[in-house]
């Protein structure tokens, strides 16, 4: 399977938490979390339609101001998906500039915020040009797919759900999925003289949006045939759709807990915040975050493919080995620091 995302730990496992994810075949990318972007060049970051924000500690949500900083003047549209309260975070950040120029830019950049309330959204938005005033743009219907469990955005290709975790205030966590994975074989397309090329991405959106075997295709050339005969000769593969999970600072306990297992559950791969060691369990309990043997208790229970740890608490530079390793021993599968 070639993967769709392409998640990166912006800033390894010390810093600020943000997850680069690059959407492979859609030319753009999106953010899990927003730290400290200063890491990243100009270009992934204008690249980036999206930002899931878990909370907005400043660790967690520094990194809007550099999106913003780069997307003024810029016809562009930018969304943030956050917890409750991130509209009202969002607008004293811009509020904390001076904006008397603004409408005199050619290109109108709009910020987006789809704030999670009790399982229900809310949309806001903040047009540039105008100085960013605060538009109310009403409810929004987030379809939940089990318990706790909600949708908070879709398209063809994939959607996000979200659950909200408790770290002494609402936190929400997020998990990237594939209705289906569709597979292009190189060998098929050979026997029949294709060449790969732009003209499979209609093809795999169609397969993805459920399009049934009569559904027709254009080939290079111009030549139309139905989905179903690309199927047949193999040309394309389905697959498990891909699943990516980030849960970042929760306590462990109910009923946080079981929505982030359920959360996770299957996912090819998991971020998981990891802060403390098990020496320093009844901190993490204090700070309303998890050991890195709650983080592999957690994959286990999910199910999980792969785990990936970070958020580490600064004193424990040079043990990596040993967060790696109770995380491990607590998983029973393969657990890295990244990318
Ligand atoms: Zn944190």
């Amino acid at each position: 399977m070639r993967p769709t995302f392409h998640p990166r730990l912006v800033n390894g496992p010390f810093g600020d938490p943000v997850v680069l994810v690059r959407l492979l075949g859609h030319g753009r990318n999106l953010f899990l979390d927003l730290g400290d972007l200063h890491g990243l060049p100009a270009r992934p970051v204008l690249k980036a339609t999206h930002a899931f924000v878990t909370h907005a500690h400043m660790d967690h949500f520094c990194g809007l101001d550099t999106v913003i900083r780069y997307s003024l003047g810029r016809e562009r549209v930018f969304r943030v998906v956050g917890p409750p309260g991130i509209a009202e975070r969002v607008e004293g950040k811009l509020r904390g500039y001076t904006w008397n120029l603004v409408h005199t830019y050619d290109q109108a950049f709009r910020l987006e915020v789809l704030e999670w309330e009790n399982g229900r959204g809310r949309l806001w938005t903040f047009p540039c040009r105008e100085g960013f005033p605060r538009q109310d743009q009403g409810a929004v219907d987030l379809a939940e797919v089990e318990p706790g469990l909600r949708v908070v955005h879709a398209e063809t290709a994939f959607r996000v759900v979200a659950a909200e975790l408790d770290h002494q205030v609402p936190c929400l966590a997020f998990r990237m999925e594939e209705p289906v994975h569709v597979n292009v074989a190189r060998d098929a397309l050979d026997r029949l003289g294709l060449e790969p090329g732009p003209w499979l991405r209609p093809v795999k959106r169609a397969v993805q949006a459920g399009s049934g075997p009569d559904h027709e295709v254009r080939l290079p050339g111009g030549r139309t045939v139905p989905v179903g005969e690309l199927l047949e000769h193999g040309v394309i593969r389905l697959t498990r759709g891909q699943r990516l999970a980030y849960v970042a600072d929760c306590l462990w306990a109910e009923p946080g807990l079981s929505r982030a297992v359920a959360l996770a559950r299957d996912a090819h791969l998991l971020y998981c915040e990891a802060a403390f060691l098990e020496e320093d369990a009844r901190r993490a309990r204090e700070r309303y975050h998890l050991t890195a043997a709650q983080a592999g208790e957690l994959a286990r229970r999910a199910g999980v493919g792969e785990l990936r740890i970070f958020h580490f608490s600064p004193k424990y530079r040079g043990r990596e080995p040993e967060l790696l390793a109770e995380a491990a021993e607590a998983f029973g599968g393969p657990v890295g620091l990244g990318p």
